[in-house]
């Protein structure tokens, strides 16, 4: 029955029982269901990957349906930004289904209850029937249209649907028990007046179901068999489960699980609509943000994420997740995956006074020692000038300084081993030029020099070099849990970009590809910017070589 030999978790088991028991006949149907109001975060990721595995791991199927009764926040944009989302992560759901598809369906559902006497339309503002449900310990008092007929509920009903009353002037709302000790079953709201343009079903409708009257109906015209949500609708399940009962339609099933919420973020749409709006950061897809497109420009790939989610798991109680652990993941998948590159961030000229003017020498450098024959390799051009990082030199090297100071020799990277004669200062006091010679007999891979040095440092030469725009992102948030304080914007990191402008890279980064990742020797991963251009080049910095961060706060 299973598909993988893995232990279960929680949701799992159940669906296991289930299975035993032969409900369904073995049928196993789960659905995602965003509301097409933003864009999908690390969050929406934990969902997927547990929807879409539990349908590939009981040979069953997922949905992928648009939650869409909300036409004032909801957009096309959104549902192809889902849509991308979930494919590039690598699912495919069966049906791709719109809950706005079944308007019709829901409005006769509506009438159905209004003619068993289960619901009916009531006149009274918003606050009227929030101070007439009472509190969790007090019981509620009916308002004046709890007894209206069922002709009356009717008339009223289909007087709504046709337009006839402003927003707010009359609800539909379900005739259940003004004193339950859960407050979703004091007469819940059913349907509200809303004369707004759905990216949908356009101007057909004025009326739209609540989210309780749309989502358990919508997973059993789907013949959903297991609705996986979050641990904030427990309350909402006797609701659920009331609907289904009285409509008599298909029996699924209500399943809560804890959401993920993660260190240094915020993981809500309306938040990160904030960030956007009021310009925090650039767009949805910052590479800063914690939304999956977000995630994917800066470089995460789409194995990171589901081994994130995997080794996270499934809880029954609300927890939060260091996103250190994302970061960990990204950086062992792209250790084995990453093509090795040089790329000087903070140049300084190096020049080699004795290599001969005008030589060029291209030389091998493997693409990944972490593949087999180190994953090919590309050459890369030598030269007498090259850029160095500045922190690679000190005019006065303390002793553990195994890089390259007045007397000192290094190996670069793929090349000769030089040793510092001199260097040069501008006017300020800024290191201009270090000079150094080459051992002609150092040659990596032909070594036959005898000199021993131990430190090797990366270069590019001056003459081939690209010139490239790289960005270096930081925790959006200072804060551990920005969410928790009055303003989460109170916490915001200002410094969480830092953009160099010149840098340079090897000359083979100029064919770099977005969604390719880099590993900049010694500096960290990185991957082309989706905006770069042939004549602009950038690099986004995916995450540090090891988890720096982590040192700095201990330190702090
Ligand atoms: P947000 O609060 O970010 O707006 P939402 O729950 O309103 O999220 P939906 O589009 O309704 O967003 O969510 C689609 C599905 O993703 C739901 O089943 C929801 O439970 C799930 N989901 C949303 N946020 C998380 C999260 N942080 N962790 C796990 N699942 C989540
Ligand atoms: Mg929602």
């Amino acid at each position: 029955m299973l598909n993988e030999e893995k232990p279960l978790n929680f949701i799992e088991e159940i669906i296991e029982e289930d299975l035993l028991a032969g409900k369904h006949d073995g049928r196993v149907l789960t659905r995602f269901p965003p509301e097409p109001n933003g864009y999908l975060h690390i969050g929406h990721a934990k969902s997927i990957c547990l929807n879409f595995g539990l349908g590939e791991r009981f040979n069953g199927k997922t949905n992928l349906r648009f939650d869409d009764t909300n036409p004032a926040t909801e957009d096309t944009e959104y549902v192809d930004s889902i849509k991308q989302d979930i494919q590039w992560l690598g699912f495919k759901w069966a049906e791709e289904c719109y809950t706005s598809d079944y308007f019709d369906t829901l409005y006769n559902f509506a009438e159905d209850l209004i003619s068993k006497e289960l619901a009916y339309v009531d006149d009274s503002t918003a606050e009227e029937i929030a101070a007439a449900k009472g509190t969790p310990t007090t019981p509620g008092t009916p308002t004046p249209h709890r007894s209206r007929s069922v002709e009356e509920n009717l008339t009223l009903f289909r007087e709504m649907r046709a337009g006839k009353y402003k927003d707010g002037e009359k609800v539909l709302r379900a005739k259940i028990d003004l004193a339950n000790p859960n407050m979703h079953l004091r007469d819940p709201l059913l349907y509200r007046i809303k004369h707004a343009h759905h990216h949908r079903t356009a101007d057909k409708w004025c009326i739209y179901p609540m989210y309780d009257f749309a989502h358990g109906q919508s997973d059993s015209i789907e013949n959903i068999t297991h609705s996986i949500c979050t641990l904030e609708f427990i309350p909402h399940r006797p609701l659920y489960d009331w609907c289904i009962e009285k409509l008599e339609i298909f029996p699924s099933k209500q399943y809560e699980f804890a959401r993920l919420n993660m260190t240094y973020t915020v993981m809500s749409k309306r938040k990160l609509l904030q960030l956007v709006n009021e310009g925090f950061v650039e767009s949805w897809n910052d590479p800063r943000m914690p939304t999956i497109s977000g995630l994917r420009r800066r470089g995460y790939t789409p194995s990171s994420i589901r081994t994130f989610c995997d080794k996270i798991g499934v809880q029954k109680r609300e927890n939060m997740i260091d996103v250190s652990l994302l970061e960990f993941c990204i950086r062992e998948d792209l250790n084995k995956t990453a093509l090795r590159r040089m790329a000087v961030l903070d140049p300084v000229k190096l020049i080699i006074t004795n290599y001969p003017e005008g030589q060029v020498e291209q030389l091998e450098g493997e693409n990944n020692p972490e593949e087999e024959n180190g994953g090919g390799t590309r050459t890369i051009p030598f030269s007498r000038e090259l850029w160095i990082e500045r922190d690679d030199f000190m005019e006065e090297a303390p002793k553990k300084f195994f890089r390259l100071g007045p007397g000192l020799a290094v190996r670069l990277k793929h090349a000769y081993i030089v040793k510092c004669h001199d260097f040069i200062k501008d006017a300020t006091g800024k290191v201009t030029e270090i000079h150094c010679e080459y051992f002609p007999d150092s040659k990596s891979g032909e070594d036959t020099s005898g000199i021993k040095v131990k430190g090797t440092i990366h270069w590019v030469s001056c003459a081939h070099a690209k010139e490239a725009t790289i960005k270096l992102y930081d925790r959006l948030f200072n804060d551990e849990n920005p969410a928790a304080a009055e303003d989460f914007k109170s916490s915001i990191n200002p410094e969480s970009l830092k953009t160099i402008e010149t840098a340079y890279i090897e000359p083979d980064l100029a064919s770099a590809q977005p969604e390719t990742g880099y590993q900049f020797i010694r500096l960290g991963y990185f991957c082309l910017d989706s905006k770069s251009s042939s004549d602009k080049l950038i690099f986004n910095r995916t995450v540090t070589l090891r988890d720096s961060w982590a040192k700095t706060v201990n330190k702090g």
